[in-house]
This record gives structure tokens, C-alpha cells and sequence, in this order.
């Protein structure tokens, strides 16, 4: 039987179940061995190098290997105690790992926190993670999130494990991905908001999680859903803005895009309003045309702010709503009636919330920073006083929510305790500092620190009547978006001598929300030990000088 001659009819069938068997591979092997159809990074980049583009080292990173299958290196460099090689660490950024070495030999670890709010559970795991691995700290960062820092190479994949134990995993916090997503801090308890953004950003940041083509963007990228309320989100710093207004048609969300202030550039308007049920395939549809778009050959330019350049909004949202498949509504200005503006600093002290007889209570940090005890006490009085819910601001502070009356006095006295404060002069309320460089490779000073002392030098000297935003950032990456601040604060090697001190340039005027402007540059290369005077002779020039009511980012 082995040995007789093969039927040619029984060939042919053999040639065509062979044909299908092989197509049937085909689709099952993985994107980059050549026969699979391409995924939505490999086909971006298709795209570029059919157009003859070169693809930067990370592309190539991405599409030798996609970096969400090599989780398995990240974790047996670390068993052996070694931290990454530039190109392996950017691909250990999509899972939230970051070595910040030459500034530390250690890893930075950046959550993902849907809104920035946390139950009190969360907050004590994360200050056990802080004490096992992490230096004994948290950072609050400007997305209304935390970061780890000094984390031990062998340790950084615990790290991720544990946040993943308890709902957080931080799966691309760092590298070409979408970041946290931010949302109104105070969403649901509120009265002046429009709609309780919560099940809007939870969805949101679901669908992106679980959605791999949307790990194939060619730069970092920010969205934030807003939906009105005390205080402010920086919406107009994103690349995607979602900010609820209501219409004569009901309640929509205002679309603007390509916000990217360190470019000094704030979201642009596009006209259009999306429902909130339209929120996801609306923002799914944007990002894909970004990965189809967005520049693979300059870094500088891959942002989706690049893209609007080039295509201006109009065809961008033509091949918007060409993935769509419909077109998208439009609203014109007169249609729109917005909520009212945040208050300057609403972030700050208690205030009563829209359920009769609660008080949430805006808990200022030392410039982001939380020990392990303020960490696990700020989760002991949110449970205590509270219903158990912290919320994180982009103001590098906290809210904890839902306090009775009768618990607002054991709060306040729980929060001193801790060496913390639910009171902010004018000056401090809004201090905002990034990591500067006892932490960062990229910082020209150390913000924190001067943020710090440049706050004490001029609470000792003056008392503003007004809230002043004082923004210091160690780069023109601008994690603490100087330009947006009345005071803002870029760091610069200043030339002293043969010597270069930490310093920083100065500027003024800008301005976010109901302010909304980009700070000018008065003073270039200012040396840190000169700031506290100079802003110090500028803020009292404005008080003698102002007009009645004339804010300083007019002045
Ligand atoms: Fe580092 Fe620059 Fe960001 Fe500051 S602004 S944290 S120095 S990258």
C-alpha cells in the first residue's frame, strides 16, 4: 500500500489542502516573520519606507520584535541584577520601567491610574511597593499620577507585578504610548460639573489596554476627559481634549487636538462635538490615523501636533471620519455653552460637595512628594474620615472626598500629623516642580529643591492676595509645563566664572483655563541663587503697579 503510485486526482486534492493548510500559518504566525498580514506598526511602517523614509533606531527596535512580547527579557536581565541598554530600555518603557541612570542607577516606574483616583487599598499597596522597592516615596506627577523611583534593577518587574496585583499595571506609561489618561478630579462629587467623567475614563482606558494596535504610535500621546467642576485639568495641554459643554442638542464633549505646550502649543479647535457614547470608536479612529501618520523618521516631529501641521485640521478629521465611516458632528461656537470656568487653585482646602453634607479636601504635597507614613496615613484618614477614594490633581496634589461634617476636624488634624496641609498661601498653591535632576538625566537643576526654596524665600518676604501658578521644569521636555504658568522656570546652565551653575530661564504671563496663554522669556540664564530676588522685585513691582483687578498674567 506505502508503495503504490500516487493517484493524480488524490495529488491535486493534496496540492489544495496543502495551499489552505499554508494560508492558515500564515494567518496564525506572528507580525515581522514575513508571511503574516502586517499589524498597525508594521503596516505605519510599511508605509514610511515604501515613501523611502529612514525609520529612527526606535522604530527598528519596535519592529525587530514588538515590545509588549518582550516582557520575558525585561525580566531575566533584571534576575541578574542588570539594568537596560538604551534601546532595550525604551522597550521596557511600555511596561512602565524606566532606568534613569546616569542621574540614579536605578529604575523610575510610572502607574496608570484611570482619572487619578485611588482607593484607599491601592494607596497602601502602593506604599508597601514604595517601602519594598522603591526608596521609601512616591512621586505626584503633573498627570495626575505617581511614579516610583530608586527601584533596584532586580526589582523593577516586582514592581510591575504588584501594580498589576491590584488593578494598576502600568503597560505603557512610558515610550510611543498613550499616558495616563486624566479626567476631572473631582468627577461625580462636584456641583458645578457637567457629567461624572469616571465611567468615561474607565472605559477608555480599558479599551486602550486591551487593544494592541494601539501600541503602535510613533510618539507619546495624551487625552483628557473633562467634564467641568473646581479644578482645572490643563485639557488644552493634550493631544486629545474631551471637555463637556452643553448645546442646544444636549450634553456633548468639545473636541481639540495636538496640545503640546513644551512646543508651546495648546490644543487647537476642530469644531467638532462627540457624545459621550461616541467618546471611544471617536478617539480609536484618531489615534489610528496617527499611527498611519505620524512621522517614523524625526522623533522631534512625531508628535500628532506635527500631523495637524501638515494636514491641517480639516484633513485630518476627513480621514477621521474615513475610518469612522460617517462624518462627525459639528457645532459652531454660538451652540456651545461651556461650564463655568475652574477657580484658580480649587485644588486647594475644603469644599463642600454636591451630595449634602460631604467635603472633599484638597491636601497640598511638598512638591509631589509623599513618603511611605504619608502614603499610608492619607489612606488611613481617606478610609477613616472619608469613603476610602483619594484623588490625584495635575497640580501634583490630592483630594480625599466624601468627609462628613462631623469627621472634617479629625481629617484636618490627621492631615497635620502627617506634615502635610489642606492650606496653601497665593504663592504655593500652585508650586509645581518636575523631577529635576536628583532624579532626571535631562534636568538642567534640581527643581524640586529650588521650587522649594524659592517658595519659602518668598512666603518669608511677601503675601499675595491672588493665586500664582510658579511652574519649574529641568528641560524643554517641560514635564512641569513652564510655559503655562505665571511664573515659569526652565532650567539652564548658567555660566559663572570658569564655572556653570544651576540656574534656569525666566518667564512670564502664561496662563491656563479662562487664562490660557503661552509665558514670554524676560530673563535668560538667571543662576539659581538669583531667582529668589528677582522674582521676588518682579511680583512687587506688579502689586504696586496693577490695575484693580488685574491679574498677573496680565501684567
Ligand atoms: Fe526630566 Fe525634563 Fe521631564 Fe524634568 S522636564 S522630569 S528634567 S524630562
Amino acid at each position: 500500500m506505502d508503495d503504490a503510485p500516487f493517484d493524480p486526482q488524490q495529488q491535486e486534492y493534496l496540492k489544495g489542502f496543502m495551499a489552505g493548510v499554508e494560508a492558515r500559518r500564515g494567518s496564525l504566525r506572528p507580525a515581522g516573520d514575513g508571511g503574516a498580514p502586517p499589524d498597525a506598526l508594521r503596516a505605519a511602517q510599511d508605509a514610511t519606507i515604501a515613501r523611502g523614509g529612514k525609520l529612527v533606531p526606535q522604530e527598528d527596535a519596535k519592529r525587530a520584535k514588538h515590545p509588549l512580547d518582550r516582557w520575558d527579557e525585561l525580566t531575566a536581565r533584571a534576575a541578574e541584577g542588570k539594568f537596560p541598554k538604551p534601546i532595550d530600555d525604551f522597550i521596557g518603557r511600555y511596561h512602565g520601567l524606566f532606568f534613569v541612570g546616569p542621574a540614579q542607577d536605578a529604575f523610575m516606574c510610572r502607574l496608570r491610574i484611570p482619572g487619578g483616583i485611588l482607593a484607599a487599598h491601592q494607596l497602601d499597596a502602593i506604599a508597601d511597593i514604595a517601602a519594598d522597592c522603591a526608596g521609601g516615596y512616591a512621586d505626584v506627577t503633573t498627570r495626575a499620577n505617581l511614579q516610583f523611583r530608586e527601584i533596584p534593577a532586580a526589582k523593577g518587574p516586582e514592581v510591575v507585578m504588584r501594580l498589576g496585583d491590584i488593578g494598576l499595571l502600568p503597560r505603557g506609561t512610558g515610550a510611543d504610548n498613550i499616558r495616563n489618561i486624566t479626567g476631572s478630579p473631582t468627577a461625580g462629587i462636584d456641583a458645578a460639573e457637567l457629567i461624572d467623567t469616571r465611567p468615561i475614563v474607565r472605559a477608555l482606558h480599558h479599551h486602550i489596554l486591551n487593544t494592541r494596535d494601539l501600541f503602535a504610535l510613533p510618539r507619546k500621546f495624551n487625552i483628557s476627559v473633562a467634564g467641568g467642576g473646581a479644578v482645572e485639568v490643563l485639557q488644552e495641554t493634550n493631544d486629545i481634549s474631551l471637555a463637556a459643554v452643553r448645546t442646544d442638542g444636549g450634553l456633548r464633549f468639545r473636541l481639540t487636538l495636538g496640545g503640546i505646550t513644551g512646543h508651546r502649543d495648546f490644543a487647537r479647535g476642530t469644531g467638532v462635538v462627540v457624545t459621550e457614547a461616541d467618546i471611544i470608536p471617536v478617539c480609536d479612529a484618531i489615534l489610528r490615523v496617527f499611527i498611519a501618520e505620524g512621522d517614523r523618521t524625526d522623533r522631534a516631529k512625531a508628535r500628532l501636533k506635527y500631523v495637524l501641521d501638515r494636514l491641517g485640521i480639516d484633513g485630518f478629521l476627513a480621514l477621521v471620519e474615513q475610518r469612522l465611516g460617517r462624518t462627525l458632528e459639528r457645532l459652531a461656537e454660538a451652540a456651545i455653552h461651556p461650564p463655568s470656568p475652574p477657580a484658580k487653585h480649587g485644588h486647594v482646602g475644603i469644599h463642600a460637595q454636591k451630595q449634602p453634607g460631604l467635603s472633599y479636601i484638597g491636601v497640598v504635597t511638598p512638591v509631589g512628594r509623599l513618603s511611605v507614613d504619608q502614603l499610608r496615613g492619607l489612606a488611613d484618614i481617606a478610609r477613616r474620615c472619608g469613603s476610602g477614594t483619594i484623588r490625584l490633581t495635575v497640580w501634583q496634589n490630592l483630594l480625599i472626598s466624601d468627609v462628613s461634617q462631623d469627621r472634617l476636624g479629625e481629617a484636618i488634624t490627621s492631615i497635620a500629623a502627617l506634615g502635610l496641609t489642606h492650606e496653601a498661601s497665593a504663592l504655593r498653591g500652585g508650586l509645581v516642580a518636575c523631577t529635576g535632576n536628583a532624579g532626571c538625566k535631562f534636568a538642567a537643576s534640581n527643581t524640586k529643591r529650588h521650587a522649594a526654596e524659592l517658595a519659602d524665600f518668598l512666603e518669608r518676604r511677601l503675601t499675595l492676595d491672588q493665586p500664582l501658578n510658579i511652574h519649574l521644569t529641568g528641560c524643554h521636555h517641560s514635564c512641569a509645563q513652564h510655559y503655562i504658568a505665571d511664573i515659569g522656570l526652565l532650567g539652564a546652565k548658567v555660566e559663572r566664572g570658569d564655572d556653570l551653575v544651576e540656574g534656569y530661564d525666566l518667564h512670564v504671563g502664561g496662563g491656563s483655563g479662562p487664562e490660557q496663554k503661552i509665558g514670554r522669556l524676560i530673563r535668560p540664564k538667571l543662576a539659581q541663587d538669583e531667582l529668589g530676588p528677582v522674582v521676588l522685585g518682579l511680583l512687587r513691582s506688579w502689586l504696586a503697579q496693577r490695575e484693580p483687578g488685574e491679574t498677573f498674567h496680565l501684567f
